[in-house]
C-alpha cells in the first residue's frame, strides 16, 4: 500500500468520512475541515438503486487526503460521539 503522492487519512478520520458518505450526509474533510470533497463516482441516484459494490473514492479538494471504501462492506453503525 501507499503509492507516492497519495495522502491518506488516519483510520479514524477515514472512518468518519466514510460513514458520513454512506449516510449521505454533507461531507467535510475530517482532517482540514474543507467542505469540498471530490467523490467518485458522483452521487446521482438519490434513494434508488445505488451500486454499493463499487468502490467509492473520497478525496479532499484542499489537503488532498483520500479515503476509499466499498459501501456494501461498511456495516458499522454511525454512532459518533459528540465530545
Ligand atoms: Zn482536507
Amino acid at each position: 500500500m501507499g503509492r507516492r503522492g497519495i495522502k491518506e487519512y488516519r483510520p479514524a478520520e477515514a472512518l468518519e468520512l466514510i460513514l458520513a458518505d454512506r449516510d449521505r450526509e454533507t461531507l467535510k474533510c475530517p482532517s482540514c475541515g474543507h467542505a469540498t470533497i471530490d467523490r467518485k463516482p458522483k452521487r446521482r441516484l438519490s434513494g434508488s438503486r445505488w451500486s454499493s459494490h463499487r468502490q467509492v473514492v473520497l478525496r479532499c479538494g484542499k489537503c488532498g487526503r483520500q479515503a476509499m471504501y466499498v459501501p456494501a462492506k461498511v456495516t458499522q453503525p454511525s454512532n459518533r460521539e459528540d465530545s
